[in-house]
């Protein structure tokens, strides 16, 4: 039998405490010096092989498991706390738990919100409305193209018959990034999950999540198929090692902007078209009207089957989802708030240096 001292507990606990309080110091000094996130970097470059190759072999999502677990853990720690003769233990395992849970976030997803940003490498003149506008039109054009070439239902709307070839190609297109952004290694594993929690997602409007304790892609299997692919290549640029959402927009566009896969490419533009439409709903809400009413009569079904989707899951409105929020917002005549989307700067900026070429 192990006889433990009273103070030595809480001498162990304000330890471990105080190992919390370094590690928020000595992450945030890190944050600040360049070379110690070029080695958090390569650290990622070197591990994300090996972590996608272990947990792609397991079918269901085990990042989403393991979120369950923890859930339940905090919950039965909490019930703990208010037991006077539990609670010092369970206010060390709660310590305890702190400690490892933010280190090994750290080390595998939370010093790559440092790296350069992929903005630097893009003009520093700003993005205009009259650009969105123009390039608008050219993506409303590629969009009914590709439309044509999608498969669809018998109610005339959209709908992916082969993902897995979506999955396919995104991570082939990913092989042949442009090295001015993209110097990461591309792993080729399919390790794309299904969330288990696809009804809160549909009505949250999550749409996709990367778990950086697993390095698993989830996505929300139910989505309507005009958001399915881009999610997949967004959660995607999260695996390569793109930590910020912008940026994972972009790197989604870049790979899937080109892909010989039909539904990828339809719904990148997609993604494309409304982020635009967005960015200038503000400034010129009827130049949106009238571009919605250009829509192809196929491409004005899959708009309504979002809306439906919209809908029917009635909080999807309410959270972060800004680029369709906003434009959803705006077809239902409401005031939409003001995003300033930062994906679509970038891409207005790199449209124009393409256009130069
Ligand atoms: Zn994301």
């Amino acid at each position: 039998m192990v006889h433990t001292n009273k103070y030595f507990n809480i001498y162990k606990k304000r330890f471990w405490a105080g190992i919390l309080l370094v590690q928020f110091f000595l992450f945030y000094i890190l944050s600040k010096s360049e070379n110690a996130i070029e080695f958090f970097n390569q650290l990622f470059e070197l591990k994300k092989n090996v972590h996608q190759i272990i947990f792609s072999k397991i079918q269901f999502s085990v990042g989403d498991a393991f979120y369950i677990l923890i859930v339940i853990f905090l919950l039965l720690i909490i019930v703990n706390l208010f037991k006077k003769k539990r609670r010092p233990k369970s206010a060390f395992a709660l310590i305890i738990f702190c400690n490892i849970f933010y280190l090994i976030y750290q080390i595998f997803w939370g010093m790559l919100y440092f790296q350069k940003s992929l903005s630097d490498k893009l003009s520093k003149e700003d993005a205009t409305i009259n650009e969105a506008k123009k390039l608008s039109f050219k993506y409303l054009k590629l969009c009914i193209a590709d439309r044509e070439n999608v498969d669809e239902n018998k109610q005339g709307i959209f709908v992916i018959k082969d993902l897995k070839s979506v999955k396919e190609s995104i991570l082939k297109e990913q092989k042949k990034l442009p090295s001015q952004f993209s110097t990461k290694k591309s792993t080729l594993i399919n390790d794309f999950k299904p969330s288990l929690f696809r009804n809160v997602m549909s009505s949250t409007g999550i749409l996709g999540y990367y778990n950086p304790f697993t390095a698993e892609a989830q996505f929300n299997e139910d989505l309507p198929a005009t958001f399915l692919p881009f999610t997949l290549a967004h959660e995607s640029s999260h695996q390569l090692g793109f930590a910020r959402e912008n940026e994972a927009n972009f790197i989604g566009y870049l790979t899937g902007k080109n892909s010989g896969n039909k539904a990828l490419k339809y719904s990148t533009d997609l993604f494309v078209l409304k982020s635009l439409l967005a960015f200038v709903a503000d400034s010129d809400p009827a130049f949106i009207k009238f571009m919605i009413s250009q829509f192809s009569p196929k491409m004005k079904a899959d708009r309504q089957n979002d809306l439906d989707f919209v809908k029917k899951h009635n909080g999807f409105l309410n959270v972060v989802f800004d680029v369709s929020n906003n434009l959803f917002l705006k077809s239902n005549q409401q005031k939409g708030s003001i995003t300033y989307s930062y994906f679509t700067v970038m891409l207005i900026k790199y449209e124009r240096s393409a256009g130069q070429k």
